[in-house]
């Protein structure tokens, strides 16, 4: 692929580095590309950052034709580094295929990731923790309220130097189980994903926090009974010496970062049950003491541990509201690797020379 490009004349000043946050800053330029039914992908560009015009009656405005995915590109000393990009490239295909919007070749999704960090380098944060988030995304763009399949597409990438996640070190969150709303449902756009999903899920976390809790915990949509994910995160717990996670029935997320945990907790001779895991049984294990560790899998906070479940109005507190000792030994193995610190064994970080 060919990309032309656009640069900018003038230059943003950068934020301070060490106070980034999450999402609240970006970098100079953008990646676009169209995509029509007659044409295909064309038109591959890096053009400054900015407002995109589009039309009113737009796929996307009208019936949610969009996708995104999330990763990020870590400073080292030859250049940076990004963890398992041809995975999200992967996914984001499926999520494609899912919301019939256009798939994009994996090498394409990535060499357009590539080229444009590599014009704007110098956003990626050289701070302890932060790291230059990475943010592609698509959306249907038929000029038409019909509703059918798109035709017009068009795929984008934005950067967004962030912060680490966890200012004050790493705090166990408090979560409640949601038994009203549901996220998906099997046969529905779970495993996609797509703008949807979070617009479906927004109710409960608003909920959830005005009674002083970070996230959820999401029960399945058919049965209401078996764990699915924790707000935006995929979750793991550690029972009786076992790690107990969701299957991957279709209404949940496949996240990177959790296929990346059970590869290295079976690596550590760890046993990992993927199933369905009622709330019931999760409930007992809190209450008969089996129920060791929690904690969430995801990009932007990579593992975080859960200290508090709340059920029916009940508290259950897990590892006595303290960061677990496996979650902290993931959390260190999976930082380590990602940042070039600890040895990438698996070849999981594709390192670009800047
Ligand atoms: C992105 C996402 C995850 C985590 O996926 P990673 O690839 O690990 O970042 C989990 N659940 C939902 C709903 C997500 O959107």
């Amino acid at each position: 692929m060919e990309i032309k490009k656009q640069l900018s004349k003038t230059l943003k000043q950068k934020p301070d580095f060490s106070n980034l946050g999450f999402g609240k800053y970006f970098t100079d330029h953008m990646f676009m590309m169209d995509y029509s039914g007659e044409k295909g992908w064309h038109d591959p560009r890096i053009i400054p950052f900015g407002y995109i015009p589009i039309h009113p009656a737009s796929t996307v405005f009208h019936y949610g034709a969009e996708i995104f995915e999330g990763l990020k590109a870590y400073k080292t000393a030859e250049g940076y580094q990004m963890f398992r990009p041809f995975e999200n490239a992967k996914r984001m295909n499926n999520s494609a295929e899912r919301l019939c919007l256009p798939e994009l070749k994996e090498e394409d999704f990535v060499q357009a990731i590539t080229e444009l960090i590599n014009i704007d380098y110098s956003w990626i944060p050289d701070v302890e923790g932060a790291s230059l988030y990475i943010r592609p995304f698509m959306y249907g763009n038929d000029e038409s309220l019909g509703v059918h399949a798109v035709h017009n597409a068009t795929f984008a990438v934005i950067l967004s130097p962030v912060g680490s996640y966890y200012a004050e070190g790493l705090n166990p969150v408090k979560i409640t189980i949601e038994s009203e709303d549901v996220r998906t449902v099997r046969g529905g756009t779970g495993y996609a994903k797509c703008g949807g999903n979070y617009a479906a899920s927004l109710r409960a976390g608003q909920r959830a926090s005005e009674k002083g809790f970070s996230q959820v915990l999401w029960l399945d949509g058919v049965e209401r009974k078996y764990i699915e994910e924790v707000g935006s995160m995929n979750v793991m717990f550690k029972i009786g010496g076992e790690i107990v996670t969701p299957k991957l029935t279709g209404s949940v997320l496949p996240g990177i970062t959790r296929k990346s945990c059970i590869e290295i907790l079976k690596d550590w001779g760890y046993t990992v049950h993927e199933r369905l895991l009622s709330v019931d049984e999760l409930i007992e294990s809190a209450e008969n003491g089996s129920l060791e560790e929690a904690w969430g899998t995801g990009t932007a906070a990579v593992v975080s541990p859960i200290g508090h479940l709340s059920y029916k109005g009940k508290d259950h507190v897990i590892s006595g509201n303290k960061i677990g000792a496996l979650t902290q030994k993931l959390y260190d193995e999976l930082t380590g690797i990602q940042w070039g610190k600890k040895p990438d064994e698996r070849g999981w970080c594709l390192k670009v020379k800047v």
